[in-house]
């Protein structure tokens, strides 16, 4: 069986999209999967697009997402495990291969253009752009689908042609498009598609500032370097019939093509690339975390089928599990809720060390932490913070928030501290109990467990008249985690003073 080789080939255009990392993903996939190659190539020879460092910026969030490719552009220096997110590392050649850039492999392209015009399968086109510009304007004015009207194929002599090249005209080069014929393909995730030729302009391959077009420069590279399957966005289908007919003009076989789904909106309008987080960059930094992104990513259009309903998968699992065939048809709704939720799924199945580790550099962003005194700040304390949280937390740039309590201190209104309708008598008793039940347990005791059965124990059946006045007094918020977990994190001290602190305001 022929070697699988894939490609992610981005264009530098700004920041990975989401969806790109989705496409880099199923490539990724699909490769290890099938013990194939996985290479990355930067497409950058719209230069009206380009984006001065998003190549970095790209790889970064490549590296960082776990998606290490076998060829292509390399980085400086070990970002393996994504820590120098911060500084983008300089991008250097290594190895036999790479780096992929398209800019850097301009002659090739105009080689293989003038090879077809030799062919007689492309043209030279010296039409000047106020020409085209008015035939545009005339077609649409008849309702017509702009397309070029082959004048340098059907009016300009070889003589002419010889001439204007002489004379350093500027020209394009067209691929001369058959009429009338169906360009059909077998997609591997859409089935059967077909085109009729007519519908398809004669595209140009390369531009008048000597760069090659999309079209031109993805089959020339596809197929040197080798590749077999395409797997790129529902948004690419529209060239594939174009890139069809390069491949049989080269007289090269065409890979096989599979396109994945669009991503919606909820309410299913196109994910624009404009509107806001859509960058991998902006949930890096809200603190999502990369298996769950990749999670996410993964069931944007795909799972495992047969009545499967697992929803959490771990990159090992998803490449035994992945297969082209599965990936839908329709459209992927890009759901944010979603998202917070296998976020939340892997934050509860953290350990505290990591918990830590990915949270500190978020506490450090907030008022609430940095105005805390000293004790509240340090490793342990953050870690019990966690402890508690993480049962409630969807991404790290959520930390403390909802329980800002652990870092300040509480006032609260007296009649906060009410449950029910007990009378202050009774919440004043309620406090006190409290007190006396959590000063007899030691330090050495003060877990989480100990708390809850001693105060269980005191409350009897009466749970709201005790936790409730006692919770409200350590936290001064209606809701909050069980008074349990805040004392422990709290410690024995600073339990006692917040409940002598409500005890003040009888
Ligand atoms: N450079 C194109 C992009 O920006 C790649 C399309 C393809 O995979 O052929 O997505």
């Amino acid at each position: 069986m022929e070697k699988i080789r894939v490609r992610f080939a981005p264009s530098p255009t700004g920041y990975l999209h989401i969806g790109g990392l989705r496409t880099a993903l199923y490539n990724y996939l699909f490769a290890k999967k099938n013990g194939g190659t996985f290479f990355l190539r930067i497409e950058d020879t719209d230069r009206k697009r380009y984006v001065e460092g998003s190549v970095e910026k790209l790889i970064q969030s490549l590296v960082w997402a776990g998606l290490k490719y076998d060829e292509g552009v390399y980085l400086k220096g070990s970002v393996a495990d994504g820590k120098e997110l911060k500084n983008y590392p300089a991008i250097v050649e290594v190895g036999d291969h790479g780096p992929y850039v398209q800019s850097e492999r301009l002659d090739l392209y105009k080689k293989y253009a003038e090879e077809l015009v030799a062919k007689k399968m492309a043209y030279y086109c010296f039409c000047e752009p106020e020409r085209l510009e008015k035939l545009r304007e005339q077609q649409t004015k008849d309702k017509q689908a702009p397309m070029y009207d082959k004048y340098c194929l059907l009016s300009v002599s070889e003589a002419e042609i010889n001439k204007n090249l002489k004379t350093n005209c500027p020209y394009t080069i067209r691929l001369k498009v058959p009429s009338d014929e169906v360009i059909g393909f077998d997609d591997l995730i859409r089935g059967k598609v077909s085109i009729n030729s007519n519908t398809i302009d004669d595209q140009v391959l390369i531009k008048s500032d000597g760069f090659p077009t999309y079209h031109l420069a993805s089959v020339v590279d596809d197929h040197l370097m080798e590749t077999t399957h395409v797997i790129r966005g529902e948004e690419w289908l529209p060239s594939t019939p174009k890139h069809i007919l390069l491949y049989r003009a080269f007289g090269w076989q065409a890979p096989q093509f599979a396109h994945i789904p669009l991503l919606l909106n909820p309410d299913k309008s196109k994910l624009s690339k404009r509107q806001g987080d859509v960058a991998v960059e902006d949930y890096i930094n809200k603190g999502y975390l990369k298996e769950a992104i990749i999670n996410f990513v993964a069931l944007l259009g795909w799972n495992p089928g047969e009545g499967s309903t697992q929803e959490i998968f771990s990159m090992d699992e998803l490449v035994e599990k992945f297969e082209l065939a599965k990936v839908h048809k329709a459209g992927a709704v890009f759901d944010l809720k979603k998202l917070d939720w296998i976020n939340g799924q892997y934050i509860k199945k953290m350990a505290a060390d990591g918990l830590y580790e990915n949270a500190l550099p978020f506490f450090e962003k907030k008022d609430f932490f940095t105005q805390a005194s000293v004790d509240k700040k340090n490793e342990e304390y953050l870690k019990k913070v966690l402890t508690v949280e993480k049962e409630r937390l969807a991404k790290f740039s959520d930390v403390g928030e909802e329980n800002r309590f652990f870092f300040q201190n509480t006032v609260c209104e007296k009649e906060m501290l009410r449950w029910k309708k007990i009378t202050d008598e009774e919440v004043q008793k309620s406090l006190e109990t409290s007190q006396k039940v959590l000063a007899e347990i030691a330090e050495k005791d003060w877990t989480k467990e100990n708390l809850e059965a001693k105060l269980l124990e005191a409350a009897g059946d009466k749970r709201g008249d005790l936790l409730w006045p006692l919770r409200v007094a350590l936290t001064g918020a209606q809701k909050s985690p069980s008074p349990f977990e805040v004392a422990w994190v709290l410690g024995k001290n600073e339990t006692s003073r917040r409940i002598s602190q409500a005890l003040k305001l009888f």
